[in-house]
């Protein structure tokens, strides 16, 4: 794709999750109101008629059974590899609070989600990469007295169990300090850049930097409902517009004509370089079966499965 300079952007894959069922308590209704047709098909309920349901296609649907091992094999190990070649990508997770996003993104300790299971297969890769050559590596000083070691990854963190240490209880923190609803987390985007940056053995020591973004977005309900006010209604604004622009840069994406919006948020700004382009970018839209969720739901997968209906 970005081979001969083509102009030609790529397209963000669109995959959605549905969680398993777990509000035992529902008022608003008995079972699920969603329902997986196929590997890439779904249906919902028709609020204009219940007798009647609304169907979407999405590159991949994943069902309540899917487990986190295959999101990660289907949806973002393959596009791990080309952080070595100084390309970019992305992965984020979209939907309402409640539906699945930090699962996904972050899982447990019990069920890791994307984030560690594509920092270790990210070090593997780097690992194996310098495996012929971890017997002797060179060490040289540069002019300015800088001490290199040529062929080697230059990264902050040197093992998984590193990242594993700092980044994982940080992240807990942001689940698990907020009250009811995620409430904190379900207002911000929880954005880890990793970047894979490899130096050529011999001289000169050119340098390419490859980025990934893993995202778990802030949660998809319109904030404005909830009453908020003063603050917290200026961060529902932002947030908003955040999500709204980040659709219509992915529509606009995905539709390969017109401009690409990305300057009309700080959010797709900042992912600008790794969302489109030459860049391999998935969203994953989580989405929840109760009927208490049928209007997120409903949004989320029309934010979704636009492109998809043109
Ligand atoms: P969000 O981040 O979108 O607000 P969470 O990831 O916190 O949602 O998920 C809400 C609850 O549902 C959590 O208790 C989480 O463990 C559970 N959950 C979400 N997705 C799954 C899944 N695929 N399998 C099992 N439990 C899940
Ligand atoms: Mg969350």
């Amino acid at each position: 794709d970005v081979a001969g300079g083509s102009k030609r952007t790529s397209r963000v894959r669109v995959a959605v999750r549905l969680r398993p069922y777990m509000d035992k308590q529902d008022e608003k209704g008995e079972g699920s109101c969603v329902r997986g047709l196929g590997p890439q098909n779904l249906e919902i309920i028709n609020w204009r008629n219940s007798t009647e349901t609304l169907q979407y296609q999405f590159d991949v649907f994943y069902g309540e059974q899917t487990t986190q091992q295959e999101v990660f094999l289907t949806s973002v190990k393959p596009i791990l590899p080309h952080l070595l070649n100084g390309q970019n990508a992305s992965v984020f997770a979209y939907g309402p609070t409640g539906a699945g996003k930090t699962h996904t993104m972050l899982g447990s300790q019990e069920q890791p989600g994307i984030i560690p299971r594509a920092v270790r297969e990210v070090f593997h890769l780097v690992l194996d990469l310098l495996s012929p050559n971890t017997q002797d590596l060179p060490i040289r000083e540069d002019k300015d007295r800088n001490i290199l070691i040529p062929g080697l990854t230059h990264t902050q963190l040197s093992s998984f169990s590193e990242f594993h240490t700092h980044f994982i209880p940080a992240s807990l923190n942001r689940t698990t300090a907020s009250t009811k609803l995620n409430h904190r987390s379900s207002r911000s985007h929880a954005i880890l850049l990793i970047k894979v940056v490899k130096s050529q053995r011999v001289l000169p020591h050119r340098q390419q930097t490859g980025k990934l973004y893993l995202v778990d977005l802030a949660g998809s309900e319109d904030n404005r409902r909830t009453g908020n006010q003063g603050l917290r209604l200026k961060e529902s604004g932002a947030i908003n517009l955040s999500l709204f622009t980040l659709s219509k840069v992915v529509d606009s994406l995905n539709a390969g004509v017109g401009r690409v919006p990305y300057r009309d948020s700080k959010l797709t700004r900042l992912l600008q370089d790794s969302l489109g382009g030459s860049a391999h970018s998935v969203m994953i839209t989580n989405i929840a079966p109760e009927y208490k969720y049928y209007f997120d739901t409903f949004t989320a997968l029309n934010f979704a499965a636009k492109s998809k209906l043109i």
